[in-house]
């Protein structure tokens, strides 16, 4: 029998975003996966060997009102399978934090623990790929396994435009909404217009190998965040994340 949680949601539902979480991280459908995000969580890194593993699938993180939505590659092994939240605990995280903070979009500039109080206005941060994959490298499978996740949540958020981190995380969004015409070029500082109106803006991943090498600066990437903002009608400084003009998108 149906229960409340099973009808549909509609966008900016805080229930059916728990639902959505509690999907997530009870999930073993990738073998692959679950081995290695697992046996990450029992060898752990040496920095991290008196911390518990958090070793599950991560769910999204930020406003359930979001105009924004950020989507990455997947979790990082000692960073969000460490901690259990989107982008917390690694260097990736210290990048990206920092930024949005710097936008207006974060109440801090540091994301370092599930239970850090850290909020997000108007922002929600997601990978296509929920669990830690083996050299950042998730199979095609996998990904296919994990894009219900991704379906749903694209569902459950009011956004209004899309922030892509990386080319994985631009062809996941072109693929779950689709474009009319051409399949559009990720590259750093690309926009796409999505099939159902919506912008797609795109940036180098804060990846260690694009921010250590200084392929991705601090920067660089506050400027295609608030370009991102402006897509989705955000400005920096804003109180609690609400578009700055109040006219739904057409879904
Ligand atoms: S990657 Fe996604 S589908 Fe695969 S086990 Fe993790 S949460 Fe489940």
């Amino acid at each position: 029998m149906m229960d409340a949680t099973d009808r549909p949601h509609p966008p900016g539902s805080e229930p059916g975003l728990e639902r959505l979480a509690s999907d997530i991280v009870t999930c073993r459908r990738c073998p692959r996966l679950v081995e290695w995000r697992e046996q990450v969580a029992r060898e752990k890194r040496r920095a991290y060997d008196d911390e518990e593993y958090w070793g599950r699938p991560v769910p999204g993180f930020g406003d359930p009102q979001a105009a924004l939505l950020i989507v990455g590659l997947a979790p990082g092994a000692h960073g969000a399978n460490r901690t259990g939240r989107m982008f917390t605990g690694d260097r990736s995280g210290e990048v990206l934090y920092a930024s949005l903070h710097r936008c207006g979009l974060a109440d801090r500039p540091t994301s370092t623990a599930r239970d850090d109080g850290l909020t997000l206005r108007g922002a929600w941060i997601t990978n296509a790929v929920r669990c830690a994959p083996p050299a950042n490298r998730p199979t095609t499978a996998e990904r296919d396994a994990c894009a219900p996740y991704l379906t749903r949540e694209l569902s459950l958020l009011p956004w209004r435009a899309v922030l892509a981190l990386g080319a994985f995380g631009w062809d996941a969004v072109v693929r779950h909404v689709g474009v009319d015409g051409p399949r559009p070029r990720f590259g750093h500082g690309a926009s796409a217009t999505l099939a159902d109106g919506r912008p797609l803006i795109g940036s180098y991943h804060v990846s260690q190998q694009n921010t250590f090498t200084g392929r991705l600066t601090p920067d660089m990437f506050d400027e295609v965040v608030r370009a991102a903002m402006t897509a989705a009608g955000l400005s920096a400084g804003l109180t609690r994340g609400r578009p700055d003009d109040a006219d739904p998108v057409t879904r």
